[in-house]
C-alpha cells in the first residue's frame, strides 16, 4: 500500500498536511479507534480518505447530510478515487454504478446515511463487502443534548461492534460533555486515541461594529465583497426576506432562507449557494449543517448570536479553503435584551440557562473586547495566543478608558430608582434632564440627578450597553427591561473592582478598504481563472471548487505557472486533475499574458509611458460601470489610453479634446489624478 505522504501530494496535490492531519491519519491508517476534534475547515475529510486509500477494503463514512456527501463524493471522483454514495437522493442508476463498484471490488469509500443503518440488510451487505474502516463525520450527532442530534447515529457503536472494525470519529463540536457522550454512545465507553487540535483559523478576520444603521451597515459590508459568496445571519425570519430584498436592490445577487420555507424551496437555495460563486444567502441559523461549501469569503451578523459557540460555529463556515475570509458581528442593546430574555422565557432548568446566560456573557465580552478579539475568543477555548493583527482591534486599537467612575455613578442610579428603569430614563437622571417622567417620579431630588453631566447621552449609552455586555446589569424580564445589578457589579459599587471599557465604537469608521485576495497585478488573471473554473463547473454540473478552490485559483495567478510540471506543483492540482484541467488552465496563464499586451500597449515597452498606461488602464477598469459600479457600461480603446499616457495632458480641458464629452464625464478626474501622481 502507498505511504499517506505520498498519496497527499499525487491525489489530492497538497504539498504538505495541515496541522495535526499527520498525526491523525498515521493513527487511522494503524487501525486504532480514534476521535478528532478539529476546527470547521481543519481539513477533517482528509484524515479518513487518505486512509481509506492506504487500507486494503472499503471504508464506510457515515455523514448526515446527503447533499454534503454527494459533493465529497463528486470531489473524490474528480481526483481520481472511486468513491459511492448510499442515500435516498440517488438515482436508480447511481446507485446500480456503486453495487456494480463494490462487486469489482474497486470501490474504496462508502458514503451512507445515517438513516441507511437501520435498513434491514445493510448489516449484511457492510460485512459482505469487506468493510474494514468505519468513518463518523460530525460525530457531535450522536449527542442528544445538541441541536444536531441524529437517533440514527445511536446505532453507530452496535455497527461497529458487529463488524469489529476500527471507527473514526470526527468533529468540530469541543465542549466536554458532548466529547464524553461520543466516547460513551461510539466506543462503549473506552477512551478512544483523541486528537484536539486548535481552534485558531488564523484565516478568519475578526470584527464587531455597534448597531448603528444596521442595514445600512450590512449593505456597504456586502457591496464591497460584490462577487464572492456570503452568508449574512439574522435573528428572525422576516427580516431574512427583507434584508435579502434590500441586497438585491443594491444590485447584490442574494437569496433569503429560514426554517419556515418549504423543504424544496430551501433545498434549492443550498443547491444554489453551493454552485454559483458570489451569490449572498441571507438566513436565520437554520441555513448551516448542510453547507459545505469551501469558498464562502465573508459571513456577517446582522443580529448578536446567542451565545460564543454559536459565534464561532457560524463565522467558522468562512473560508475554508484557508483563503482569506471576512466576519463582521452587529450588535447592540436590543441584542442584548433579546437573547437574555430568550434565555430566561426558556423552558431549560435553573442551571442550564445559567449556562446559557454565561455562554452569552462570554459573547458579550468579545463584543466589548478590551483587547485582541482573537485572544479573547481562543481564551474562551483554552488556548493562549499572541495579539493577531487579523482583526478590528488589532487593525485600529479602539481607546481604553476607565469607566470605574462612571459605572458607579450608573449603578447608583440604578438602585436609588428602584432598580425599576432602563437605559433611557436612567441616562436623564445622570445627565440631570428634567423630562416630565423624572419629574413625576421626582427623580430630580436624588442625589444622583444630574452627576453625569459631563459624559454626553450617546456616551451613556455606551456604557448602559458596555454594563450590560459585562453582565454588571441584567434587564428584567418582568419589568420591560429594566436594569437590574447583578452580583458581579458588587465589587465595583465597594470601589474593590475597577472597570475599563471602549471608548464609544458607534461613531468609528469601519474599515471600508476592503483587502483583496491578491496583488493588483494578478486580480485580472485571477478573474480569468475564475471565469474559466465556472464554465468548466457548470458544463459538469458540479460546484465550482469541485473544479479547483479559491485557494488553487490565487497560488495559480499568484505564481503564474508556465509548464505542467510547474502547475503541478500548485497546492490542490493532483494527478487526475492536472491531466484532466491542467492544460486548460495553464492557456489561460500563458494565454492571458500575452493577450494582456495590447498592440498599443507594447510600442509603449521601456518607456515611462508604459508604466503610466498600466495606471491608467487599472483606473480605466474600475469605472467602466461609473463609480458605483451601477451605470451603463463605457470604455476607452487601448490606443485612447495609450494616447493619454503620451500626451499627458495637464487639465480637463485637454482631456476632453481627447476623449470627448461622454469618456472625459466618466474618467477625466480619475486620469487627472494619475497623471497628477507622475
Ligand atoms: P472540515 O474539517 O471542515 O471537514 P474539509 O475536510 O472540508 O474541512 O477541508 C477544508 C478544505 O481544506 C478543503 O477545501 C480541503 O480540500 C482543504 N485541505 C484539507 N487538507 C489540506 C492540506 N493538507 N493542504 C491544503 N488544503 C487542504
Ligand atoms: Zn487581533
Amino acid at each position: 500500500m502507498p505511504a499517506p505522504e505520498e498519496l497527499l501530494h499525487s491525489v489530492f496535490g497538497f504539498p504538505e498536511f495541515r496541522p495535526g492531519q499527520a498525526e491523525i491519519v498515521a493513527a487511522v491508517t494503524a487501525g486504532k479507534n480514534t476521535l478528532a476534534i478539529m476546527p470547521t475547515g481543519g481539513g477533517k475529510s482528509l484524515c479518513f480518505q487518505l486512509p481509506a486509500l492506504c487500507r486494503e477494503g472499503v471504508t464506510v463514512v457515515i455523514s448526515p447530510l446527503i447533499a454534503l456527501m454527494r459533493d465529497q463524493v463528486r470531489a473524490l471522483r474528480e481526483a481520481g478515487v472511486e468513491a459511492g454514495a448510499l442515500t435516498s437522493g440517488n438515482t436508480e442508476e447511481e446507485t446500480e454504478a456503486v453495487f456494480q463498484a463494490l462487486d469489482d471490488g474497486r470501490l474504496r469509500l462508502l458514503y451512507m446515511a445515517p438513516e441507511r443503518l437501520s435498513a434491514s440488510g445493510t448489516q449484511v451487505l457492510l460485512k459482505r463487502i469487506g468493510v474494514s474502516l468505519l468513518a463518523v463525520d460530525e460525530a457531535h450527532c450522536v449527542s442528544q443534548w445538541g441541536h444536531d442530534f441524529r437517533p440514527d447515529y445511536l446505532r453507530i457503536g452496535e455497527l461497529r461492534r458487529a463488524l469489529g472494525v476500527p471507527l473514526a470519529a470526527f468533529t468540530a463540536t469541543a465542549d466536554e460533555e458532548t466529547r464524553a457522550e461520543i466516547v460513551t454512545r461510539l466506543f462503549d465507553g473506552a477512551q478512544p486515541e483523541t486528537f484536539l487540535r486548535g481552534f485558531d483559523r488564523p484565516n478568519i478576520h475578526l470584527a464587531f461594529a455597534v448597531k448603528d444603521q444596521p442595514r445600512r451597515q450590512i449593505l456597504s459590508f456586502a457591496a464591497a465583497r460584490k462577487g464572492q459568496s456570503g452568508i449574512v445571519y439574522c435573528a428572525t425570519r422576516a427580516k431574512t426576506e427583507g434584508l435579502a430584498a434590500a441586497l438585491r436592490e443594491a444590485g447584490l445577487a442574494a437569496v433569503h432562507y429560514h426554517g419556515g420555507m418549504e423543504a424544496d424551496d430551501r433545498r434549492l437555495v443550498e443547491g444554489q449557494f453551493q454552485r454559483e460563486d458570489g451569490l449572498i444567502v441571507v438566513a436565520t441559523v437554520a441555513f448551516g449543517m448542510g453547507i459545505d461549501k469551501p469558498d464562502i469569503r465573508w459571513v456577517a451578523h446582522a443580529d448578536l448570536p446567542k451565545s460564543i459557540e454559536a459565534y464561532y460555529q457560524e463565522i467558522g463556515r468562512a473560508g475554508r479553503d484557508g483563503a482569506p475570509a471576512e466576519t463582521l458581528t452587529l450588535y447592540g442593546p436590543e441584542d442584548i435584551r433579546l437573547r437574555r430574555a430568550q434565555v430566561d422565557e426558556g423552558l431549560a432548568p435553573a442551571e442550564r440557562k445559567a449556562a446559557d446566560h454565561a455562554r452569552l456573557n462570554a459573547l458579550l465580552g468579545l463584543a466589548e473586547a478590551v483587547r485582541c478579539r482573537r485572544q479573547v475568543l481562543l481564551g474562551y477555548f483554552g488556548e493562549a495566543a499572541e495579539p493577531c493583527g487579523a482583526c478590528d482591534f488589532c487593525d485600529s486599537p479602539p481607546e481604553i478608558v476607565d469607566a470605574t467612575e462612571a459605572v458607579r455613578k450608573a449603578l447608583s442610579a440604578i438602585l436609588r430608582t428602584g432598580e425599576s428603569f432602563g437605559a433611557g430614563h436612567l441616562t436623564d437622571v445622570l445627565t440631570g434632564t428634567t423630562t416630565e417622567k423624572v419629574r413625576g417620579r421626582r427623580h430630580d431630588e436624588l442625589p444622583t440627578f444630574g452627576v453625569g453631566r459631563d459624559i454626553s447621552k450617546g456616551e451613556w449609552a455606551a456604557i448602559f450597553r458596555q454594563m450590560m455586555g459585562r453582565d454588571l446589569v441584567r434587564p428584567d424580564p418582568e419589568r420591560h427591561g429594566a436594569l437590574r445589578m447583578t452580583e458581579a457589579a458588587r465589587p465595583v459599587l465597594r470601589g474593590e473592582e475597577t472597570v475599563a471599557f471602549r471608548r464609544d465604537t458607534v461613531r468609528a469608521k469601519s474599515r471600508t478598504v476592503v483587502k483583496a485576495l491578491v496583488a493588483e497585478e494578478d486580480a485580472p488573471l485571477l478573474s480569468a481563472l475564475k471565469a474559466k473554473r465556472r464554465a468548466l463547473a457548470e458544463a459538469a454540473r458540479v460546484p465550482a471548487y469541485v473544479i479547483f478552490t479559491d485557494r488553487t485559483l490565487i497560488e495559480m495567478a499568484e505564481r503564474r505557472p508556465e509548464t505542467l510540471d510547474q502547475m503541478a506543483g500548485i497546492t490542490g492540482v493532483g494527478a487526475k486533475k492536472l491531466d484532466s484541467y491542467g492544460a486548460m488552465f495553464l492557456e489561460v496563464i500563458t494565454g492571458e499574458t500575452a493577450a494582456r499586451i495590447h498592440p498599443a500597449r507594447r510600442k509603449l515597452a521601456g518607456r515611462d509611458a508604459g508604466t503610466l498606461y498600466d495606471r491608467l488602464l487599472e483606473a480605466h477598469g474600475r469605472l467602466t460601470r461609473g463609480g458605483d459600479g451601477t451605470e451603463k457600461p463605457l470604455s476607452c480603446s487601448a490606443s485612447l489610453i495609450a494616447k493619454v499616457a503620451e500626451l499627458r495632458p495637464r487639465d480637463g480641458a485637454g482631456l476632453t479634446r481627447l476623449l470627448g464629452e461622454a469618456r472625459a464625464e466618466r474618467f477625466a478626474e480619475a486620469f487627472l489624478e494619475v497623471l497628477a501622481d507622475e
